[in-house]
């Protein structure tokens, strides 16, 4: 058994719909179908929860959700809509109808979750009305059960291997549907597990159903070693290690959701990154094998990052204590640090911008330090560098710090043409 999982670009409309069903039908082996949300669903829902939560009007916003899955409907089923989406919306417009609970990631979980119920609703429906292939439409929130952590919940694995070893038998049904990102807890409230979680579940129904394999279908050929839309000549990686994924899913790179990983390396299954577009071309593939080495630079880049420098008030080295009051203040605010640079007197952190918690530290910090920052800047990793890498980059850019470990440069830098980078004070 494998597992196809389709993310929200491959299923973004009626011809993508189209396309995955031609391949699925291709497919010799039993099959559970991962779906994500429609194309920038999951997005629209967010924006619809925050008006809902918030008491503002959302209806413009509903409308062009329920718009977009009606044009895929009436252009997937010839204007011969099934019964059985005729109430589609139902469940959303009544819950959005009554008033949301004080808990925002509880109401999260029940209005985002939709984005991924339509999707495999419409394509379940689809393919019973071609006849070629028996499918079956599954929730997986009876399946993937979860605790009580709304928005980011954690998988119980034991509960979830039960159900799941229960629900997909292949007896009835040589193809399974189902939903990727939610889940439900044992007294069948909904969860989610993380944006861009589908990759995720995919990873545990692998695992706990033991497939020969995973594969994730994307509208790019796989795993690039360089975004394409900033560096145009990226080339493809034929083949990681998942420990070489892992590294490039913590560096920022968009492969695939960090989670991925530890379930499928665990029982040693291979996962292909491939294109929706032409699957017959290879793709990526993650496995454990060292030969799958993959040796040549691959840069990673986090766009909108602080570099924040602290000098204590009074004239001397950072100390010990200096450093820990620093970390504490960050671990409050529950900010992620990707860089750290220490002198005698000044220790540097890099982290993402976000303006109220930017201000937030920086407010704090003045306390005890001498702050100065830098905003806009861009943290570039090169995983596997070579001198040429690092000088293709510093041509472009202003580099403000470089750090180097024997197979990682991570290059902090600010555009050539943006404003003077010296450190501003507030
Ligand atoms: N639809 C969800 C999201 O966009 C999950 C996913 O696509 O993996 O975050
Ligand atoms: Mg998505």
């Amino acid at each position: 058994m494998i597992i196809y999982k389709f993310g929200g670009a491959s299923i973004k409309d009626a011809a993508s719909v189209k396309k995955m069903v031609q391949i699925v039908q291709a497919t010799q082996e039993p099959v559970i179908i991962v779906a994500s949300a429609m194309g920038k669903t999951t997005n629209k829902l967010e924006s619809i929860l925050k008006l809902w939560f918030d008491k503002q009007n959302f209806d413009d916003e509903l409308k062009t959700l329920i718009d977009y899955h009606q044009q895929i409907i009436a252009e997937l089923f010839d204007n011969t809509i099934p019964g059985n989406l005729n109430s589609l919306y139902g469940d959303l417009l009544d819950t959005l109808r009554t008033a949301p609970s004080l808990d925002y990631n509880y109401e999260y979980d029940r209005i985002v979750s939709f984005g991924e119920l339509f999707s495999t609703k419409i394509i379940s429906a689809y393919f019973n009305r071609l006849k070629s292939l028996n499918v079956r439409f599954i929730d997986i929130r009876k399946v993937i059960i979860t605790d009580r952590n709304f928005s980011n919940a954690s998988v119980m694995y034991d509960l979830t291997k039960r159900f799941a070893l229960e629900t997909f038998v292949f007896k009835e049904a040589s193809v399974y549907i189902t939903q990727g990102f939610i889940g439900g807890t044992t007294n069948n409230q909904t969860t989610t597990l993380g944006r861009e979680g589908s990759d995720y579940t995919a990873a545990i129904l692998a695992n706990v159903c033991n497939a020969q394999k995973v594969v994730v279908w994307k509208d790019v050929p796989g795993i690039m070693n360089a975004d394409p839309a900033w560096m145009p000549d990226a080339q493809k990686i034929e083949t990681l290690t998942y420990d070489e994924a892992v590294e490039l899913t913590y560096y920022g790179a968009k492969v695939i959701h960090p989670k991925t990983i530890k379930p499928i390396q665990e029982k040693a299954i291979p996962l292909w990154v491939k294109s929706f577009l032409t699957p017959e071309s290879k793709g990526t593939l993650i496995s454990g094998t060292t030969a799958s080495q993959y040796v040549k630079p691959v840069y990673i880049r986090k766009c909108n990052q602080m570099l924040i420098s602290v000098r204590p008030l009074q004239p001397g080295f950072i100390s010990q204590s200096h450093i820990s009051m620093l970390f504490d203040l960050i671990t409050d605010l529950q900010v992620t640090v990707h860089l750290t640079q220490m002198s005698a007197a000044t220790f540097t952190i890099c982290i993402d911008y976000k303006k109220e918690i930017a201000e937030a530290i920086v407010g704090k910090l003045q306390n005890h330090f001498h702050v100065r920052y830098n905003t806009n800047t861009d943290l570039i990793t090169i995983r596997n560098y070579t001198q040429d890498s690092i000088e293709l980059i510093n041509k472009q850019r202003k580099m403000l710090i470089e750090q180097k470990t024997r197979k990682t440069a991570q290059i902090v830098s600010i555009k050539n043409e943006d404003t003077d980078p010296a450190m501003e004070k507030i």
